[in-house]
């Protein structure tokens, strides 16, 4: 038990072994699995995860409006599990903001505060700093009911944040802006949690938005957590095949491990060897699959036609394929190519030197891909 509180000190949110069903009996729906996540102090992290994969169930039990069926959720090492929402020091931003659309901006941001009994020179204090945080002065005395979703949403985070909490929950807050509002406030939301230093917990179905976003990034589905990382750990080493498939364009390729010589690698069928760097541990003969990012392939000239059903270069990881398809896209170019056994790959590079094609649809080709560009993927959820 000790050991466990020291492993998760730094943890704002302990979320250990939850889980949740809805219903009873034959209906029973589970919406967690058994849900654990470690939440840094100050930390923006998201919860991402196609629709009904859990994330708002997971978000409501942190929040408390609902019960886990079982586990734990510890708040800066307390278990909060007993506390009403309004006892936590926890707020939510919704979606459709909830705000009081016949009260002014002000009253809307400092009604939470009114609600916990602060004095009038208070609130109007901590009101004025919210209002300057958010760049929402020039409108103060404006009903909510009279200004632009963007503007409903600025007010709406600095309600959240007005009682200083140590959480804010934000629940798809964006999803109702459009695109080039949304892409203004991820920027002003990141902001605002790196001004404020609360602990962020943010849900979002797009994956863009939290790999822009976040600090940490659960990825969800089916009520499980599959992956736990930095943007950057999620998209460069995906370790399921859903993480690596939801989050950005990936290909995949069926191998058999190779394990002699010292040296982790990986046989395509009918094309040769591969090294790879991934640090698991591989069995001989054992099948895996491998994921590759389209920007990670290069394309190159193919030397020898004669080379399709064999290993080409062991040492610069260069296999081949046939050009099926070339797409230009502006700012790259997407080259489609086809393995021995039929699977399409896509290689894409950027057009920044200027678009000349150097190969044409027909032709057999190279391809080359650095170990570190290869992930091995467990299939299973
Ligand atoms: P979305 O992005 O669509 O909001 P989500 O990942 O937030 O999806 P949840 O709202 O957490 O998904 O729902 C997870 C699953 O649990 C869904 O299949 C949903 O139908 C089910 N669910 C949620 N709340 C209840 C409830 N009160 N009773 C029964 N089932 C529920």
């Amino acid at each position: 038990e000790n050991s466990q509180c020291t492993r998760t000190h730094d943890a704002a949110i302990d979320i250990r072994r939850v889980r949740k069903s809805f219903g009873t009996g034959a209906n029973a729906f589970v919406a967690l699995k058994e849900v654990s996540a470690a939440i840094r102090r100050g930390e923006f992290f998201t919860l991402l995860g196609p629709s009904g994969c859990g994330k708002t169930t997971l978000l409501r039990l942190i929040a408390g409006f609902d019960q886990p069926t079982s586990g734990d959720i510890l708040l800066d090492g307390e278990d909060i599990s007993q506390l009403a929402p309004f006892h936590r020091p926890v707020n939510t931003v919704f979606q459709n903001y909830a705000l009081f659309p016949h009260m002014s901006v002000a009253q809307n941001i400092g009604f939470g505060l009114k609600m916990q009994g602060k004095s009038k020179a208070e609130i109007d204090d901590r009101v004025d700093a919210m209002l300057t945080l958010v760049q929402m002065q020039a409108l103060k005395s404006r009903r909510t009911g009279e200004i632009s979703g963007g503007q409903q949403q600025r007010v709406a985070l600095a309600r959240a944040l007005a009682p200083a909490p140590k959480l804010l929950l934000l629940d798809e807050p964006l999803s109702a802006l459009d695109l080039k509002l949304r892409k203004e406030m991820q920027i002003e939301l990141k902001r605002l949690q790196n001004e404020t230093g609360i602990t962020f917990v943010f849900v979002t179905h797009d994956q863009e938005e939290a790999l822009t976003m976040s600090d940490r990034i659960a990825v969800m589905d089916h009520g499980s957590i599959l992956q736990i990382g930095t943007p950057r750990e999620i998209y460069d080493h995906p370790k399921r095949r859903f993480v690596a498939d939801f989050i950005g364009d990936i290909n995949f390729i069926e191998a058999t491990a190779v394990t002699d010589g010292g040296q982790a690698g990986a046989r395509i069928p009918g094309h040769g060897f591969v090294r790879l760097e991934d640090d698991r541990t591989l069995a001989d003969g054992e099948t895996m699959t491998l994921a590759i990012r389209p920007e990670r392939v290069e394309i190159v000239p193919s030397k020898a036609l004669d080379h399709i059903d064999g290993p080409r270069n062991e040492a610069t990881n260069e296999l081949t394929g046939k050009l099926v398809n070339v797409v230009y896209h502006g700012t790259d170019t997407i080259y489609h190519f086809t393995l021995a056994d039929g699977t399409v790959m896509r290689a894409r590079t950027q057009n920044n030197r200027g678009f000349a094609p150097r190969f044409s649809v027909g032709d057999a080709i190279g391809w080359r891909v650095d170990p570190s560009a290869i992930s091995i993927v467990e299939d299973a959820a």
